[in-house]
């Protein structure tokens, strides 16, 4: 039976990864999400269901576009590799091994945004107001169907915990945002992050996100002392703080009970 599970949600992964191409794709170009159906960028050709196989198309056309042979990115590829392997993973630990399908529920949807978020800032430098509003609402959503269900219980009588902690990342990352301004007199992070770190509070809880945006701090910092030792930068060259963020929220959905952990005992607290 989890054979079958995770052979589902590794295929589901994979379709949703395409529709995530298309999304970094046509999101920061604004152009619509349903017409025109999909074509190859070079030489507009329509593309056919054949060509539209995820993972399985790009490998058997070896990465060219069948009608011009224009190299495709390796992006399509790895879009859609990861949201495979991330469903795959966690639907497995959610679902098989925790047994908390509104986790599921509410881990896939959000870390498929995350993915989009990763590539769109990576090359645009901006994140799109569509999908962090997503992870902020859908955040919300499960957090009162939490409530429903009475796995959850409303802050002060009234307020669903999720949008306290949304609330909460905001601020704070607008106040880290205004330091870096006053300390540094250059931007820091940009009003995207903010709205991304306020759909991670509302996805992770306030504490989770927190863990994830040190850890994007720190995988931010890591990657930028290997970037200017291989001369590929300068220092105070700007590096678009998203992906980080995004890396940050994925290992934190995964490890944060383990990584508290280890801190509080590191630091001695136990
Ligand atoms: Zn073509």
């Amino acid at each position: 039976m989890s054979v079958f599970l995770l052979a589902v949600a590794f295929i589901f992964g994979a379709i949703v990864g395409s529709f995530l191409n298309m999304l970094i794709w046509r999101l920061p170009r604004e152009e619509s999400i349903i017409f025109p159906p999909s074509h190859c960028p070079k030489c507009n050709a329509r593309l056919h269901t054949i060509d539209l196989i995820p993972i399985f198309s790009y490998l058997i056309l070896r990465g060219r576009c069948r009608y011009c042979g224009e190299k495709i990115e390796p992006r399509y590829l790895i879009v859609e590799l990861s949201a495979s392997i991330l469903s795959l993973l966690l639907t497995y630990r959610f679902l098989i091994y925790e047994q908390e399908p509104l986790s599921l529920l509410l881990y896939l949807p959000f870390v498929y945004a995350l993915i989009a978020i990763l590539f769109i800032d990576l090359q645009h430098y901006i994140i799109p107001d569509e999908l962090s509003f997503f992870t902020i609402g859908w955040g919300i959503a499960i957090d009162i169907l939490k409530i429903v269900k009475g796995e959850e219980e409303l802050l002060f009588g009234f307020l669903p915990p999720a949008i306290l902690s949304a609330i909460v990342m905001g601020v704070l990352i607008v106040l880290i945002d205004f330091l870096g301004r006053k300390m540094f007199k250059k931007e820091s992070m940009g009003g995207g992050d903010v709205k991304l770190s306020a759909g991670m509070g509302a996805c992770l809880g306030w504490k989770n996100a927190l863990l994830a945006f040190f850890l994007a701090v720190l995988v931010g910092a890591l990657w930028g002392i290997y970037l200017i030792a291989r001369r590929k930068k300068e220092w105070g060259t700007y590096l678009p703080f998203g992906p980080f963020l995004v890396v940050g929220s994925i290992i934190a959905i995964f490890f944060a009970p383990q990584i508290i952990d280890f801190y509080l005992t590191f630091a001695g607290f136990r």
